[in-house]
């Protein structure tokens, strides 16, 4: 599967066959690589509102929105004005400026655990960072993670991990040596018993336990309550901090993020992909007490020469400014259910096995009979399938997550009748595909 006639990419391949010359597979990021779909990437020019616009002129409503961070819709009049406001002043300082302290604030006010907070650049540095704190402030050095859940490339948190990794077949990546990956646990997620037997095992050495509290990762799996009960549970009794990776989920699945939705009560949590309005920002914060360890308040090393770079920090405050003055979400609400109903009745109408999974505008459909719960039973979809449903909507215009095993996205600029295109074109594939 790789496209038909029905659209001309032939700048599109020309780019991509030089870009495998220069870079390797010819991306800078292996999520866009097409591996869980075949054929070439599609090469990209210019974006507006929900819409893509590819290097040969073809037109796409656009379900990744940079993987989560575009909720607004690319190129919100806020957001560009604000960039290029910032612009005129300075690109980076590498010295304190006060668009830090507004983003901050931002930051706390609205994510309810986060009392104290550090911007990073990117959702693995946060990640990354959330680690090396609970390791510094508990003084052990387990960790537990969950298997399909993916949160960067952190080589301790590299082992059976989901998006790309997962999608490429390289779950346990070479380079990451054993010594590295020996204090990592792997959790089943939403399974509780096999939590209480890890922690029966090893509760005293584990520092914390980082889990995606909706996963987009594995196509989207939602957590069972009673699963998110048990993790605050058993971390507390245990003495272990609970990190929740919201670099998806935050000001997406509501403005507080899942910890909102879910009334989660995390020590730590990790931001990324929207607080930077589609600029490289990420964040880690937490309880006070916890975040006083980073130096140079406390004595974990954690730094970075962009971190808190005036032109990201100014599209993230004017992305949540927007966020919280004229909040999308019921809106986000509305729009996705309607996805979800439509692309249901004609999966359904087409005798197509399926399983969609959606929380507020974050939506799988999973080619698969099981509803996925852990990365067992979403590893039982028909990825050859979604192959070609991918391609059958590429080529109607419309440019869904190129794998099974990725979430996606609609933001606040797509309208009811992005919605119901969708649903009409998705209804033309699966006739294609039974
Ligand atoms: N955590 C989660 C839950 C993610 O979805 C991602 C990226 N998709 C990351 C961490 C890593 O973020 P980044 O790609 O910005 O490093």
């Amino acid at each position: 599967a790789s496209g038909n006639a029905r659209m001309n990419r032939e700048k599109s391949q020309q780019i991509f066959a030089k870009a495998k010359q220069l870079m390797p597979g010819g991306v800078n990021s292996p999520a866009r690589a097409f591996g869980g779909v075949g054929g070439d990437p599609i090469v990209f020019d210019r974006a507006e509102g929900a819409y893509l616009y590819d290097v040969d002129g073809n037109k796409y409503i656009d379900y990744i929105g940079s993987w989560g961070p575009m909720i607004l819709g690319h190129r919100h009049p806020r957001v560009v004005d604000a960039v290029k406001r910032a612009a005129d002043r300075a690109f980076s300082f590498g010295a304190p400026s006060v668009g830090e302290n507004i983003l901050a604030q931002l930051i706390i006010d609205l994510v309810p655990s986060i009392e104290m907070v550090r911007l990073v650049n990117s959702g693995t540095e946060a990640t990354m960072s959330a680690i090396r704190v609970a390791r510094g402030f508990t003084g052990r050095a387990g960790i537990v993670k969950f298997a399909g859940n993916y949160h960067g490339h952190v080589d301790s948190l590299l082992v059976a991990a989901g998006s790309a990794a997962a999608t490429l077949g390289v779950p346990n990546s070479p380079g990451v040596t054993p010594g590295t990956t020996q204090d990592t646990h792997i959790g089943r997620y939403n399974d509780v018993p096999h939590l209480e037997q890890l922690f029966a095992q090893h509760g005293s050495e584990i520092a914390a336990v980082i889990f995606e509290p909706v996963v987009g990762n594995m196509g989207c799996v939602i957590p069972s309550p009673e699963f998110l009960r048990s993790l605050r549970e058993i971390t507390r009794k245990h003495g272990a901090l609970l990190i929740c990776d919201e670099v998806m989920t935050g000001f997406r699945v509501s403005i507080g993020g899942a910890q909102q939705l879910y009334g989660i009560e995390p020590d730590l949590t990790t931001l990324g992909k929207i607080v930077g309005g589609g600029m490289p920002i990420g964040a880690y914060g937490g309880r006070a007490d916890v975040m006083k360890h980073v130096l140079p308040a406390g004595k974990v090393f954690q730094a970075g020469t962009l971190s808190g770079n005036p032109i990201a920090t100014a599209a993230g405050i004017a992305t949540l400014e927007q966020l919280r003055e004229t909040p999308p979400y019921e809106y986000l609400e509305k729009i996705s259910a309607q996805l979800e109903a439509g692309l249901a009745r004609e999966a359904t109408q087409a005798n197509i096995p399926h399983v969609i999974t959606r929380v507020g505008s974050m939506l799988t459909l999973f080619f698969s009979s099981v509803r996925p719960q852990d990365w067992e039973t979403a590893s039982q979809s028909n990825t050859a399938r979604y192959a070609s449903y991918f391609w059958g909507l590429a080529d109607r215009g419309i440019y869904m997550p190129c794998s099974q095993y990725e979430a996606l996205f609609i933001s606040a600029a797509h309208t009811p009748e992005d919605i119901e295109a969708t649903i009409r074109s998705a209804a033309e594939v699966f006739k294609t595909l039974a």
